[in-house]
């Protein structure tokens, strides 16, 4: 293992947090899903094999919080194959580098996410000017800095399957940022979202305090590219999920999310993108 990680130099414990915060749900059998803060991870695998995988890593501090989860559902000492990231914000990469060292398993991400992942390119600025509530507005205090996972982190097969979860392909839904994926499983149309769609307003302190659902846009903040996120949106409406767990909010299932989600899909520019921002030009 390349012992040489380290978090960007703005990485720091964020003080944000839902009624969530600390709760795991069984979404499906062979699916986990447990919030931290105001952040999802998956745990994907079977409990009696104990073969898993994890999907995101968590906020800044959480390492021994997504161990214990993994060991509750898992067993004692168990560890994941992999790890494997839908992108690389902080919230999504938090705890990672205790993560790698605690249970040495690599970390796999789209090839397009690797810079951010290795310390060589940092994320546009969080944009507090944004279109939005109070989440929005402190946003500045989010880092942007990138982690250096060094050679621990690889890429994605091109051929969209996903290491050690064979029943799961990834599909590439840039927008939120340039290398982010979405997990989809075919045989029950379950769908990891990641922040390509979330289901809550992440940028209302109150919505995302009290997890209230709403399919929205990806988080504002961070949003850079809406004519990608946009396509992103609709190419995962068009797979019809029947289940979504998304990086942000509480799942969804059935009859609320594919009415939600193609209407989000249909009004993506009113619903989504921000009438103001740094990263918007509605023109378009
Ligand atoms: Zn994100
Ligand atoms: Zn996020």
């Amino acid at each position: 293992m390349d012992q040489n990680m380290k978090y960007g130099s703005d990485y720091k414990p964020v003080p944000a947090t839902s009624i969530k915060s600390g709760q795991s749900i069984e979404v499906l059998p062979e699916l986990f899903c447990h919030t931290i803060q105001i952040v999802n991870i998956c745990l994907a695998g079977n409990p009696e094999t104990k073969e898993f995988v994890l999907i995101d890593a968590g906020m800044p501090g959480s390492a021994n919080e997504i161990v214990s989860v993994s060991e509750k559902y898992f067993g004692a000492n168990s560890r994941p194959k992999a790890i494997i990231l839908t992108h690389g914000h902080f919230d999504h990469v938090g705890a990672i580098i205790e993560l790698v060292k605690h249970w040495e398993v690599p970390v796999y991400a789209h090839e397009l996410e690797i810079p951010f992942l290795t310390g060589q390119t940092s994320y546009s600025e969080p944009d507090p000017t944004v279109e939005g509530g109070m989440v929005a507005k402190m946003s500045s205090l989010f880092p942007n800095e990138p982690v250096d996972l060094g050679s621990n982190v690889r890429k994605l097969p091109m051929d969209g399957t996903v290491p050690h979860l064979p029943d799961f392909r990834w599909i590439h839904t840039p927008g939120h940022s340039p290398g982010h994926i979405s997990l989809f499983r075919e045989k029950d149309r379950t769908l990891l979202a990641g922040d390509a769609f979330v289901t809550v307003k992440q940028d209302s302190l109150y919505k995302v305090l009290t997890q209230k659902q709403e399919v929205s846009g990806p988080p504002r903040y961070f949003t850079t590219d809406w004519k990608a996120a946009k396509e992103s949106v609709q190419e995962l409406s068009s797979l019809k999920p029947a289940v979504a767990v998304t990086g942000h909010g509480l799942p969804m299932a059935g009859e609320e999310l594919s009415k939600e989600l193609e209407k989000l899909a249909q009004e993506f520019d009113n619903i989504a993108i921000p009438d103001y921002g740094r990263y918007v030009d509605k023109k378009q």
